[in-house]
């Protein structure tokens, strides 16, 4: 349920009416907008009784939200969410553009890497510490000495870092990491999620392999019903009939959930694509479409990476698609 205050509505009212919501049980979600004060109310609601509360002088109108997700709900939030990372931050108005390997190998390729996207423009770097690979045969990253070679890149480069969960019993190696990947085949994984809502990380939540986008609003739900609102919403290509592109980019998912929800959205075209010809168009019909940044693996040796070398993207490569995104943004702007 939401209750829009009116405009005039002094700070003390919106006081005691959350404390008087609060009394009832409730979570109160306070909202201020340029204009109007949004109250969200996340609980039984069957219990208020709606009559009294449009009754108030303060109230202008209360709506009962019908979809599943609450907190998440741009109905709740009106604004765009901005959410701080180290120097920066996602969403609003500010485009993100992170890049980096697909795995952290060896510290001297993840310092290369992460010099070569600084310059050309990236604001955060990601690399795979903990690989979510298909076979167990395959290289399953560096774990926490991935993780240390990337709080090295950081602390080299200024470039707050990206890197994925699988298990909440790693939490205390991601004290220094500014944002807490959890990959499509995690997005469900509600135990995972239950304990990143108890942090208050940033969190970039990616789209499941074969989950719609209400599935994804509601495990950004999961994280923000434990109290953790700092979430990025990442679109990355959903499982089709398709075979010459690894997955399916949806890109109507960037308007749809911009419209549903105040929660940042970013596009990774390369696990979208698989393939890093396809990077560059998808990048920018991103960003036409509305994204608030972009995901990109780059890496200084494509042909001999240990994971995703074909989706990955030179340098060179790399800084021509910052070079192109740049001026869509520019072009959107006028
Ligand atoms: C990744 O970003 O490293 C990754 C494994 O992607 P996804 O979870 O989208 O497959
Ligand atoms: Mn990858």
């Amino acid at each position: 349920m939401i209750a829009v205050l009116k405009p005039q509505t002094s700070d003390k009212q919106i006081e005691n009416l959350s404390s008087w919501l609060k009394a009832q049980g409730l979570d109160v979600h306070i909202s201020k907008g340029s204009t109007h004060t949004v109250i969200g109310l996340v609980g039984d609601t069957s219990k208020i009784d709606e009559d009294l509360l449009i009754g108030l002088d303060m109230v202008e109108t209360v709506k009962r939200i019908s979809e599943p997700f609450k907190s998440a709900n741009r109905k709740f939030h009106p604004d765009d969410s901005v959410i701080s990372v180290g120097n920066t931050s996602v969403g609003g108005k500010d485009f993100t553009l992170i890049a980096g390997p697909c795995s952290v190998e060896n510290e001297e390729q993840v310092m290369e890497i992460a010099t070569a996207v600084k310059a050309a423009g990236a604001t955060m770097l990601r690399g795979g510490a903990f690989k979510p690979r298909t076979s167990p045969y395959d290289f399953q990253g560096l774990k926490a000495d991935g993780i240390e070679m990337l709080i090295k890149a950081k602390k080299v480069t200024g470039l707050p870092i990206v890197t994925e969960i699988m298990n909440a019993n790693h939490l205390s190696l991601f004290d220094e990491v500014d944002v807490i990947q959890v990959g499509a085949r995690n997005m469900q994984n509600f135990e995972l999620l239950k304990e990143l809502g108890r942090t208050n990380k940033p969190i970039l939540l990616k789209r499941g392999l074969a989950n719609t986008l209400k599935e994804l609003l509601m495990s950004a739900e999961y994280i923000m019903a434990g109290g953790n609102e700092n979430i990025i919403l990442c679109e990355r290509g959903i499982r089709t009939f398709e075979t010459y592109t690894r997955n399916t980019l949806d890109v109507s998912a960037i308007p749809m959930l911009r419209e549903l929800s105040h929660l940042p959205v970013i596009v990774d075209p390369s696990h979208a694509t698989g393939n890093a010809k396809l990077v560059k168009p998808m990048a920018m019909a991103a960003v036409a479409a509305g994204a608030h940044g972009l995901m990109i693996e780059v890496h200084n040796d494509p042909a001999h990476a240990l994971c995703d070398g074909p989706q990955s993207l030179t340098p060179a490569a790399f800084a021509e698609v910052a070079m192109s995104v740049r001026k869509i943004l520019a072009a959107m702007e006028e």
